[in-house]
């Protein structure tokens, strides 16, 4: 049920990537109150149709991109590096894990 539903809901949204799918997405689209979307994400997890990611964003405001991706909050290390911004010489780009906000999102598991 859930992976014909998120599949097809996935495709009917066309600007969401089913590679980064936020609570955001989900809530919208059913209309459902934030926790209760959440709740959604986090058992379409645990069913195998969504893997949880967690993603850190440069913190430099021209920059913004997302620097790494993790399955698991515990393998992020202390110290992140932002590898556009330090191409472009920017002054900082190593950022301490504290610094940088945590942005979870979902993934789709193809079947
Ligand atoms: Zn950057």
């Amino acid at each position: 049920m859930f992976k014909s539903l998120f599949k097809r809901k996935a495709e009917i949204i066309k600007n969401t990537d089913p590679d980064r799918i936020y609570v955001e997405n989900i809530r919208s689209f059913f209309n459902l109150p934030y926790g209760v979307a959440k709740k959604l994400c986090d058992m379409a997890v645990r069913q195998n149709f969504f893997y949880k990611k967690y993603g850190l964003y440069c913190k430099n405001d021209d920059c913004k991109r997302i620097i790494s991706v993790y399955d698991n909050i515990e393998d992020i290390p202390n110290q992140i590096e932002c590898f556009i911004c330090q191409a472009n010489e920017k002054e900082k780009y190593s950022f301490d894990k504290n610094e940088l906000e945590i942005v979870e999102f979902y993934q789709l598991i193809e079947r």
